[in-house]
């Protein structure tokens, strides 16, 4: 039995306070997966910069209410808490409502998703079930097969196969 991952709380990286907060309906049934697009990182000071960065992006660039996904991901496995479970994100315009979004930190376009964050994900996802956070029979897409983009890249895209397995 895998043990549950360790998330770093928003407290840890120095999260800004979200603007607003929407309850996901109910259980999550759907987890959206993305890459960040931007450099990797490694090792809790190193990531726990990019994701204090990337919610500065969300809030003031792109006028988000908070940090856009519910988990990211470093290359070493690393899991940070983004909204995190059970509120609404804004990472898929049009399925924020019933999905959790996870990123992975890096851009796979040429990468290979590195076999630590892989199974952390898979960690944190069975944790959700047992916690009755997301659904047994949740369903794990790309961000691309919801629309018009390359998200989350070529490489973690095939990988994606990995993440539903149960083994
Ligand atoms: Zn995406």
């Amino acid at each position: 039995m895998a043990q549950n991952v360790d998330i770093v709380s928003r407290q840890t990286w120095g999260a800004a306070a979200p603007r607003k907060k929407t309850t996901l309906k109910g259980t999550a049934r759907r987890v959206i997966i993305h890459h960040t697009a931007l450099p990797s990182c490694t090792g809790l000071t190193e990531c726990k910069a990019r994701v204090a960065s990337i919610q500065r992006g969300h809030m003031n660039d792109r006028d988000f209410d908070d940090i856009g996904y519910n988990f990211l991901v470093g290359v070493d496995g690393t899991v940070f808490e983004g909204r995190g479970w059970g509120v609404a994100g804004a990472h898929a315009k049009g399925h924020n409502s019933d999905s959790l979004g996870i990123a992975f930190m890096g851009n796979f376009n040429n990468d290979t998703p590195n076999q630590d964050a892989i199974s952390s994900v898979k960690r944190l996802l069975q944790g959700g079930v047992s916690q009755g956070f997301l659904h047994p029979g949740f369903v794990l897409l790309g961000h691309r097969d919801l629309g018009e983009t390359e998200c989350p890249g070529e490489k973690l895209y095939a990988a994606l196969a990995q993440l539903r397995s149960t083994t």
